[in-house]
């Protein structure tokens, strides 16, 4: 099983020390917007979406100009998730599901460029925007993003895994809770024959090394997490979890980390 790893959208947020925790304190970051795009049966499903082509074609309109100001995205067609799909020679159709994390707008825009996929994601991040965007989401959460109305598979989250709660969404994919970073948040877990399985954590860690194995975390990154996250305990209780994975050896990635091979066996 050939799991893809997609930078969906390079960032460039200031100051590669605080925020890569090396470098030039005036030098700009680098990070990405990590997708994965794994075989699902006779096609394909994709986990988050990256930014897509209509964000790039309107980025004020669609990103936003204090988004745009901040991390400052590259903008490159070729880091769309369906540009790097036709380049691995996959028929975009074959792209049946998107399982999203959540609905930041780094990771939801690459959406409408697959409007036949069902897009599953957890029923408690569906409520932040249907029918109307609650206010306290509007800085985060742009609807221009899902204004070609997207074929929503809203989850209920009613089965576990390892102990928290859980639903599988095909035979190998399933939604776990991992609330914190904003309500309704989930990792998307990828189970793979013959070895443990692979978590996508989405943005419950952003600086894997030191979030998960100890360590000081680059400040800027740190500081932008307590920012962002609306549950402080939660974000703590599902950091201790990815921590007790990574424990016993399952392999974990997140979204923003530069670095592709992060923990565990892989
Ligand atoms: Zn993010």
């Amino acid at each position: 099983m050939t799991i893809h790893h997609l930078n969906c959208g390079t960032l460039h947020p200031p100051s590669q020390l605080l925020v890569n925790g090396r470098g030039g304190l005036t030098a700009p970051a680098t990070l990405v917007c990590r997708c994965l795009l794994v075989p699902a049966g006779k096609y394909w499903a994709l986990i988050d979406a990256g930014l897509g082509m209509s964000d790039l074609r309107d980025p004020r309109g669609r990103l936003g100009d204090t988004f745009l100001r901040r991390v400052r995205p590259a903008l490159d067609p070729e880091e769309t998730a369906i540009r790097q799909v036709q380049k691995l020679d996959i028929d975009p159709h074959d792209v049946r599901s998107i399982i999203l994390t959540h609905h930041d707008l780094d990771h939801v825009g690459g959406i409408s460029d697959f409007p036949w996929a069902d897009v599953y994601v957890s029923r408690k991040q569906v409520d932040l925007i249907i029918p109307v965007l609650r206010r306290d989401m509007a800085r985060r959460l742009h609807p221009a993003q899902w204004s070609h109305t997207p074929q929503w598979a809203p989850v209920d989250l009613l089965e576990t895994w390892r102990s928290r709660p859980a639903r599988r969404v095909s035979d190998q994919l399933r939604l776990v809770a991992l609330d914190g970073h904003i309500d309704g948040h989930c990792a998307v877990v990828i189970d793979r024959e013959g070895r443990s399985p692979l978590i996508h954590a989405g943005d419950a860690i952003m600086d894997a090394r030191t979030d998960l194995f100890g360590g000081r975390a680059p400040l800027g990154l740190l500081a932008f997490q307590y920012k962002t996250r609306t549950d402080a305990r939660a974000w703590k209780e599902s950091r201790a979890w990815l921590k007790e994975c990574v424990d016993e050896g399952i392999d974990v990635v997140c979204s923003h980390d530069p670095n592709p091979r992060i923990t565990g066996s892989h």
